[in-house]
């Protein structure tokens, strides 16, 4: 999302905030966005993606719309435990994870990890 007054002919990185945690966007950062300038931080995917993918819970509610892909979704969602405005769902939970780990200046890993078995290439 972005900040309250932000000009829309000049967004600066700080005027970029994610919608479940309202955190500045940064370079440390990682962010993913979303449609109409929805956003949504590397700490809340990570949370978000350990709801609904690995323990397989759900804060949907009936005819949610999804902050990120701004569809109503019929699937599991997270919901942001401080802006209970913000929902994502899993597919744009999945789809996010899924572009963010074939990103190696992300560095980012999904929760329970995978990449673990990946030994480095030393040779
Ligand atoms: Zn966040
Ligand atoms: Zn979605």
């Amino acid at each position: 999302m972005r900040r309250e007054g932000t000009n829309p002919n000049d967004v600066q990185m700080s005027d970029v905030l994610c919608d479940f945690c309202r955190a500045e966007w940064t370079l440390e950062r990682l962010f993913i966005e979303g449609h109409h300038g929805s956003c949504i931080c590397g700490d809340c995917l990570s949370a978000a993606y350990r709801h609904v993918s690995i323990e397989s819970k759900s804060d949907a509610q009936p005819g949610y719309k999804c902050t990120m892909c701004l569809e109503e979704r019929l699937d599991p969602a997270y919901r942001s435990p401080t802006h209970p405005e913000a929902f994502v769902c899993r597919r744009c939970v999945k789809l996010a994870a899924t572009a963010l780990e074939k990103d190696p200046e992300a560095g980012w890993e999904r929760p329970g990890g995978r990449r673990q078995r990946e030994a480095p290439d030393e040779s």
